[in-house]
């Protein structure tokens, strides 16, 4: 029997695109996450101010500063609060911004931590404004400022709270407010990942999945992953399906390829929403400029989704622009869709790109 015909259809293109909204947990991505900051790969620079950090932080026997991560999903951010919550040695709990909603919620968190213990916060942009006050007394002076009733019986209660550390992430760092962000003793980003890297998050990940796996193969999927080690981790996992239904298990280079040609993953790593939104871009709108709410409407996403989880890789490779006046093709984007650029289409400096 030819087992090549009878291959039963992947699951669509879910497994490697961002967590629905509200999905904090991805379970299969806690046993791929590094536990120390040995074993966190790349990101050389922020991870050394990180060290020295909690050098200092057990030198001096206190907590750890407030630290805030930035930078786009799925590059380690989490994974760091975690490490950084073990290299501590404390505990740490995990919550995000659009759910913490009343400030009996934040009281709840920070009453429970342990002394020095670490409270992250996801998406930290989110938080709505008048949690985001709370946490100024709880961050300064470790205290929370709780009011109670409204009108003529408004009273306050001040909860006196342990030292802790607040880890912030988020995608979105510009959305901040300067008040807050004041408040984070070091505020570190996370960028895309070289090839390099992500060929070495590969291997580990394959060491742990326990998997043999070509170089070639470790090649091809870091180079596919849009700097991302989530999408990274995906990849692997998928073509592990692969090469277990197909072959003997052992993840070779011409396995790979056939599996990633499946899952429809591109030499650029590109996948289907990126190429939907390159076209809309191209074609529909004839290279723009175009907002992103008209952009984000044609290709059927949430405009915030398409900002976070797409435009920062498109931007980085220039694929797509930005400007002042909205979004636009490059040529580099009629190339990649095999398409005539037009004749007036920039590349760059001629147009005023928003920073
Ligand atoms: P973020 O919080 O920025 O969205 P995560 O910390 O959840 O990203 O990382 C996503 C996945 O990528 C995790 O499962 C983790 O195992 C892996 N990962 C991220 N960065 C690294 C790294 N530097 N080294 C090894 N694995 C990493």
């Amino acid at each position: 029997m030819d087992s090549h015909n009878s291959l039963p259809p992947l699951p669509d293109e879910g497994p490697w695109n961002d967590p629905l909204p509200g999905e904090t947990e991805r379970p299969w991505e806690e046993d791929l996450r590094p536990q120390g900051l040995d074993e966190f790969i790349g990101q050389d620079g922020l991870r050394e101010n990180l060290r020295i950090l909690i050098e200092a932080a057990r030198m001096r026997q206190a907590p750890l500063e407030h630290v805030l991560l930035t930078g786009p999903p799925g590059l380690g951010k989490t994974s760091m609060a975690r490490l950084l919550a073990n290299e501590m040695r404390v505990e740490i709990r995990q919550t995000s911004g659009p759910v913490l909603e009343k400030a009996g919620d934040l009281a709840g968190l920070l009453t429970s931590l342990p002394a020095g213990g670490v409270l992250f916060v996801d998406e930290i942009h989110r938080l709505n404004r008048s949690i985001e006050e709370y946490l100024y007394p709880a961050m300064e002076d470790f205290r929370l400022d709780i009011l109670l009733d409204r009108g003529p019986n408004a009273r306050s209660v001040q909860i006196k709270l342990e030292p802790f550390t607040l880890i912030g992430a988020t995608t979105r760092s510009g959305l901040l407010t300067g008040p807050l962000r004041a408040r984070f003793g070091m505020v570190g980003r996370v960028d895309f990942y070289p090839p390099e890297d992500l060929a070495e998050i590969v291997r580990r990940s394959a060491r742990l999945l326990e998997v043999a796996i070509e170089d070639s193969a470790i090649v091809e999927i870091s180079r596919r992953s849009r700097g991302t080690p989530r999408i990274a981790n995906r990849l692997l996992r998928r073509v592990r399906d692969y090469a277990l239904v197909k072959g003997d298990g052992a993840i070779t280079g011409e396995l790979c390829q056939r599996a990633l040609r499946l899952l429809d993953v591109d030499e650029r790593g590109l996948d289907e929403m990126d190429r939907r939104i390159l076209r809309a871009l191209a074609v529909t709108f004839e290279g723009g400029p175009v907002g992103i709410a008209s952009l984000a409407a044609t290709v059927g996403e949430e405009p915030h989704t398409l900002e976070e989880v797409h435009e920062p890789y498109l931007v980085l490779q220039g694929f797509l622009q930005r400007t002042r006046l909205g979004r636009c093709a490059t040529r580099t984007t009629y190339e990649i869709l095999g398409l005539e650029a037009r004749p007036s289409t920039g590349s760059g400096p001629q147009q005023e790109t928003l920073l």
